[in-house]
């Protein structure tokens, strides 16, 4: 039988210490501040950001939210994210992807102060990610070592594939794992014999964005699976990029979808945002 990864109970452990702390903080009178920007009213954004206000509420957050129209400017966000790089008050900025298509993207995520961006998207925090120096890890990737090393999975000289190259998970995936040390391989769309590729893994993470793609032939017998993906089947249960019930008794250990990844990344997000407020008080 695998060891099924408990997302649910190690998140809910990470938001402990992080209430924990946030705590701490304020007995001091800090009151940590995230910033929320929501654009326009996408169900599935208003979801994600209604789930993170509420998490900032539990460990003790304070969290402003900016819903805006879906009209807004390019100009007019970054006039807010401006404001609010500047105010003293707001220790973590998060604009809640995807945008409207009026807004680029990349010059908003740019616009952000790195020393704020929580969501660890800017170029600079990618880039301290990728030379080994202190930033902000995108939270997906980050909660999923989470998942490895409070489940006494090591990493290093390992066999890894990542499976998925988006800036959010796949790119950030692969470079916390060489961080680990694993021996790292990402595959994409247009990789040849991806089977062949993710069956050498003992740690084979999947973040593809295709329901159940990953069935046992991609397994190699005993490997740790991950599964990053989200998607409701056609009876409106959630499922995986793995097929769960076919590759589950090959692995050793697997994240369930739901309560494997999911849960970790407003996990992350409440630990970005104190250490965006340890940042501040180091350096001011
Ligand atoms: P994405 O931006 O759509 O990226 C998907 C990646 O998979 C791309 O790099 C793509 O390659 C690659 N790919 C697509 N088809 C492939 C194939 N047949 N073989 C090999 N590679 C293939 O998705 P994402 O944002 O990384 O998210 C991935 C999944 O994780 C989604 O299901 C998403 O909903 C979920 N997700 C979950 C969380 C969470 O909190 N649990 C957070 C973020 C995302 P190309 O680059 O060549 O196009």
């Amino acid at each position: 039988m695998p060891q099924i990864i408990d997302g649910k109970a190690i998140s809910a452990q990470i938001k402990e210490e992080v209430k924990a702390q946030v705590a701490a903080y304020r007995e001091q009178g800090a009151e940590i501040t995230l910033a929320v920007i929501q654009v326009g009213n996408d169900p599935a954004s208003g979801v994600y950001v209604g789930n993170k206000k509420k998490a900032c509420a539990y460990v003790g957050i304070r969290s402003l939210a900016y819903e805006l129209p879906e009209e807004t400017t390019e100009e007019e966000l970054l006039t807010l994210i401006s404001d609010l790089n500047r105010r003293e008050d707001v220790h973590g900025i998060l604009v809640q992807l995807p945008l409207p298509a009026q807004i680029d993207e990349n010059k908003v995520i740019n616009a952000i102060d790195p020393r704020k961006d929580v969501d660890g998207f800017h170029p600079q925090n990618v880039g301290a990610l990728c030379t080994g120096q202190d930033g902000f890890v995108s939270c997906t990737p980050a909660g999923i070592i989470q998942l490895l090393t409070r489940s006494g999975i090591s990493v290093a000289g390992k066999e890894c594939v990542v499976i998925g190259r988006s800036n959010i998970v796949g790119k950030p995936m692969a470079l916390l794992l060489l961080k680990e040390n694993g021996t790292v391989t990402v595959c994409h769309s247009k990789t040849k014999n991806v089977k062949e590729v993710a069956k050498r893994a003992d740690i084979l993470v999947a973040a593809v964005g295709r329901p159940r793609m990953i069935t046992e032939e991609y397994v190699k017998e005993g490997a740790v699976v991950i599964d990053v993906g989200i998607h409701r089947n056609a009876e409106n249960k959630l499922c995986g990029d793995v097929d769960y019930e076919s590759v589950a008794p090959h692995t050793s250990a697997i994240t369930p979808v739901p309560g494997g990844v999911g849960p970790m990344t407003i996990a992350m997000l409440m630990y970005n945002c104190v250490e965006a407020y340890r940042f501040r008080e180091r350096n001011q």
